[in-house]
């Protein structure tokens, strides 16, 4: 299994056989492995690394915390730290959805969504509320819950038995807005298909309806039409379902908004954050409620049924909230949408430029562009070709890092990357991102041509 030339590792990688550059450091908006080699991580790791690597700030905030206590048990004590997060977050989040539940990782914080949805239905005495709605274009996480909800048909292949299928409307896909109707006409169409699946499934077994608000790793920063979260939760209201908006990807300024459903001035029942809270600085996440629901909850069991043991431990909140602290004194949301505004412009000559690039898209400081076979007809690439991993590594050869956005719905959703660098990226850091996607597109596209697959 190992080469006398290797170094003998007993990590399980996530493909096998593959050779993975060892990391050394990070600064900024950059990574270095231990060759020496610099990358542009203009994809933010997983979407992840909002505020850049190894920045002053929270270095000094972890080891402040450290040196009082990392972890103490949730059920044991609070702390200043955890209190103080929890307060952010309520003033940063929409409406009355003031309440935090911490958790690691964005996968837990959908799971525990679930569950809160289905607790507070029950508190009610409405026992038979406990069906999740979804939608096809979608990615909520890997455990099997989170997993149930996802339309993500390449990681479900291999679980399908053990899966509740709760993925059951379409999702909104301006770009291939097959019949040509205007905007507004998409959004009520797109949106009625939940009504429609409500009406099908019965209300009284239907405890919530989950949806990204910008469609991240199952699509690529797929924006929906203006009107379609309204309506959405016109019918959530009229059909008394919870609205969840997984801001997992979207949430803490990425987009050039506080969260993405604020693009809509939406407000949610429920919302689970991850990535971007931390900036990766510490596995951290979080399920956040309304008044509303906690009221229910707090006058029935008065308890959540759903927790880790590392569930809001004081290191991981002070980290999260030097990092917040961070994006505040920096302005990081708003330079988010300017510098979002500067990407996507670019990305769009991108778009004019090259027959393989469908469609640039995006809000803020997540984009995308989705490959396709076909300009005119917009035919996708077979995922068979594995255009999107290949367009990845092509890029990372040439020190840029981008991020694969592939759902597995072969024939209607094809190929597509997320661009979603640092917040605190700077244009002539942008025209440098741009110079290096250029050229990784020219050497696809010529590659693509001499093999007969484009
Ligand atoms: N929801 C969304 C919208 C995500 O993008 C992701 C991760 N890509 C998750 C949930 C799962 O988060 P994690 O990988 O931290 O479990």
């Amino acid at each position: 299994m190992d080469s006398k030339t290797e170094r003998k590792s007993y990590v399980i990688k996530p493909e096998w056989g593959k050779q993975y550059p060892r990391i050394s450091h990070g600064k900024g908006i950059y990574l270095y492995e231990e060759s020496g080699k610099r990358y542009m991580d203009a994809c933010s790791g997983a979407v992840t690394v909002s505020i850049g690597h190894a920045m002053d700030e929270v270095v000094d905030a972890m080891r402040q915390q450290a040196e009082k206590v990392s972890f103490a048990y949730r059920s044991h004590f609070s702390s200043e730290a955890v209190e103080e997060l929890a307060e952010i977050l309520a003033a940063w989040a929409p409406g009355n959805v003031n309440w935090s539940f911490f958790v690691s990782s964005g996968s837990e914080a959908t799971e525990t969504a679930q569950k809160i949805a289905i607790q507070y239905w029950q508190e009610q005495g409405r026992m038979t509320k406990n069906r999740i709605l979804s939608r096809w274009m979608s990615y909520h996480g890997i455990t099997m819950g989170a997993l149930s909800m996802s339309g993500h048909v390449l990681r479900r292949k291999r679980f399908v038995p053990l899966l509740a299928d709760y993925p059951c409307i379409s999702a909104p896909y301006p770009y291939r807005n097959q019949q040509g109707l205007d905007s507004d006409a998409y959004a009520r169409q797109a949106a009625d298909e939940l009504e429609a699946a409500i009406i099908r499934t019965g209300a009284e077994n239907v405890a919530a309806f989950i949806a990204e608000p910008i469609i991240g790793a199952s699509g690529g920063a797929v924006v929906p039409p203006d009107g379609y979260f309204a309506r959405i939760r016109e019918i959530c209201t009229k059909h008394q379902i919870l609205f969840i908006a997984d801001e997992v990807m979207t949430g803490v300024g990425r987009t050039g908004k506080n969260f993405g459903i604020d693009h809509w001035q939406v407000t949610p029942d429920v919302m689970t954050l991850g990535k971007g809270m931390s900036s990766g600085y510490t596995p951290m996440a979080a399920t956040m409620v309304s008044d509303s629901i906690m009221q229910t909850i707090a006058e029935g069991s008065g308890s959540i049924m759903a927790g880790h043991t590392y569930s809001a431990n004081p290191q991981s909140a002070a980290i999260c909230v030097s990092v917040i602290r961070y994006m505040q004194q920096h302005q990081l949301v708003k330079k988010a949408e300017e510098n979002g505004k500067y990407l996507l412009q670019h990305l769009k000559q991108i778009e004019q430029e090259f027959d393989i690039v469908g469609e640039a898209r995006g809000k803020g400081l997540l984009c995308g562009i989705e490959f396709v076979k076909n300009k005119l007809t917009k035919e996708p690439f077979a995922l068979s070709h594995q255009v999107t991993n290949r367009m990845i590594q092509k890029a990372f050869a040439k020190g840029l890092m981008i991020y694969p956005a592939i759902g597995g719905l072969d024939g209607v959703a094809g190929d597509a990357v997320i661009i979603s660098p640092p917040l605190i990226i700077e244009q002539h850091e942008i025209d440098e991102l741009i110079h290096l996607l250029r050229q990784t597109l020219q050497e696809a596209q010529a590659e693509f041509k001499k093999e007969g697959i484009w």
